[in-house]
């Protein structure tokens, strides 16, 4: 894969802010909910993340409100000025967000296991200049996830990322997916270009060591977090366990070391 096809200046979309993060409730729940997250996050945060679709182990649980949500991102926008991100995983889904003016769209762990799903959403999306940020598989496959982001790349999709959100194990661990630190590793030596976030909500599955797995991943230099954040997350309708509050989040923040690029030599 030629290097420079993967462009990082989309990140610029953070200027300012150092880490960069993503935040928002794992779901939209409802137009006031997201309004009300949105409202209360640490003012430099400078996207939103919602989903409107969510892929459930099991059926019969809260499957996301749909198309309507989207709707109610908008409208988090007009009042706002926050940008917007939400997971796809069907062209179907593509399009909608497209016609919404969703700004960065993201591709979920149990989609990235699926090559044809990728691929499909690829087409779907191809020579766009939206954000396509691609989630790890949920099992630890770096050649999974490489492909996921090559199949990105031919699809002449400029603005890219990787997001780390760690793997599934059936192992009684210390956090719900183990971070396997070495292959995010691995993903940023073969390929340096890529901007990589790290997502210790869906690492830890535990809001009380969000701080810990954020930390560790700027400690590895990676370019920003996605942190799942709700102003009631005891009663939220999908992974209540793992989101923060806004001054949770705010707090984490403010207690995260950041590499500045005067500590290098450190
Ligand atoms: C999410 O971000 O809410 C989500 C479903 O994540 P993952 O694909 O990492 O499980
Ligand atoms: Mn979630």
């Amino acid at each position: 894969m030629e290097k420079s096809s993967v462009n990082k200046n989309w990140m610029s979309l953070f200027k300012g802010q150092n880490p960069a993060v993503i935040a928002g409730p794992c779901s939209a729940e409802t137009p006031e909910q997201v309004m009300q997250i949105a409202k209360d996050l640490p003012a430099e945060v400078k996207v939103f993340r919602a989903g409107i679709w969510k892929p459930r182990t099991r059926p019969g649980g809260f499957e996301g409100v749909g198309e309507i949500g989207l709707k109610w991102l908008q409208e988090v926008k007009r009042e706002t000025g926050l940008l917007l991100a939400i997971e796809v995983a069907t062209a179907k889904h593509v399009q909608l967000a497209l016609e919404h003016n969703i700004d960065i769209l993201w591709i979920g762990a149990r989609t990235t296991v699926n090559p044809f799903a990728v691929q499909e959403i690829a087409d779907a999306l191809a020579g766009t200049d939206r954000v396509v940020l691609l989630k790890n598989p949920v099992n630890p496959d770096l050649s999974l996830w490489m492909g996921g982001l090559e199949r990105l790349i031919k699809a002449n999709i400029k603005n890219i990322g990787a997001i780390h959100r760690g793997f599934s194990t059936y192992e009684k661990t210390k956090y719900r997916n183990i971070p396997e630190w070495q292959i995010p590793i691995d993903l940023k030596t073969q390929m340096p270009d890529m901007p990589i976030f790290g997502d210790p909500s869906h690492i830890t599955g535990n809001r009380d060591k969000v701080f810990e797995v954020a930390q560790q991943a700027l400690d590895l230099s990676y370019d920003g977090l996605m942190i799942e954040t709700h102003c009631n997350p005891e009663k939220a309708w999908s992974d209540a366990a793992q989101q923060v509050t806004p001054q949770q989040l705010t707090d984490i923040i403010q207690k995260l070391k950041v590499r500045n690029v005067t500590d290098d030599t450190a």
